[in-house]
């Protein structure tokens, strides 16, 4: 457990999976927080309702939606980024409306949010993104394009660690590999082929993924910034 007690967090995208997992464990560590959502209405309100965070319905494929919402919290301590999509399948028959939105709910969104989280973050503050392994390694077809999105992620963390870090804010990407979600069950039809490039042959749960977001979002983190923390059971080894 982090004694997150002072602090206000916010999580893009806190309605299901890897997000509702952080949600809970922030709560639980005693941060005020509140969280986004698009679709998942009834998720949303039960989570809040268990964990007396705040759920705010904001589409981050929306710009102005994101800016406005992150702006209305005031002076975070916490910003976690973790609302994504993913189109997968043969890029010369994928529709390129749907690659544009992701690239819009996986790029354009952490990018604007941890901008506008900035201009009030108290100083010591944390941004944090999910990205992916898959933005160090796309070891079978039909995933470039989300692959695109969690490499520039990479990019974006390390500038933005040198514009904001003389104000002692962080920013760092988490990197999971399979992680059982709605997005990836354990169960489902990639699981296997998944697992035969681990180390740990499994998916990681949402809490594990958390854990180290508490643990970049804590007090022993200071002096981390501008990196990648892949958390993947080996799967990029
Ligand atoms: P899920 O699909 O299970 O959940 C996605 C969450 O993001 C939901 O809470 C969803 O809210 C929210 N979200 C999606 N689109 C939007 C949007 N346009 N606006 C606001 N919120 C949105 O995904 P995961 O939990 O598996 O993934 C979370 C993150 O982790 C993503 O960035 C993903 O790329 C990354 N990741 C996941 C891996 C995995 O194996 N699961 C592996 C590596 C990275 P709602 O339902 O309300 O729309």
């Amino acid at each position: 457990m982090t004694d997150f007690s002072s602090k206000k967090a916010l999580i893009l995208g806190g309605s299901r999976g890897i997000g509702a997992a952080i949600v809970r464990r922030f709560a639980a560590d005693g941060a005020s927080v509140a969280f986004t959502y698009a679709g998942s209405h009834d998720a949303a309100q039960a989570l809040a309702a268990d964990t007396g965070a705040a759920a705010i319905q904001s589409d981050a494929a929306d710009r102005q939606a994101v800016i406005d919402v992150v702006a209305g919290q005031g002076a975070l301590d916490i910003l976690i980024v973790n609302a994504g999509a993913l189109v997968m399948g043969d890029p010369l028959t994928l529709d390129a409306d749907a690659v544009d939105r992701m690239i819009d709910i996986n790029v354009r969104a952490p990018y604007h949010a941890a901008v506008e989280a900035a201009r009030q973050m108290r100083d010591g503050g944390r941004i944090i993104v999910i990205g992916s392994v898959n933005g160090d390694r796309m070891p079978f077809a039909g995933g470039a394009a989300y692959a695109l999105t969690k490499s520039a992620l990479q990019g974006m963390a390390r500038g933005l660690a040198r514009d904001f870090g003389a104000r002692g804010i962080t920013v760092n990407i988490i990197q999971p590999g399979p992680t059982d979600t709605d997005m990836n069950p354990s169960d489902g039809p990639m699981a296997e082929m998944m697992h035969g490039f681990m180390a740990i042959r499994r998916h990681a749960t949402g809490q594990e993924v958390a854990g180290l977001a508490a643990y970049l979002a804590g007090p022993e983190a200071g002096i981390i910034t501008g990196a990648l923390h892949t958390i993947d059971g080996g799967f990029g080894a």
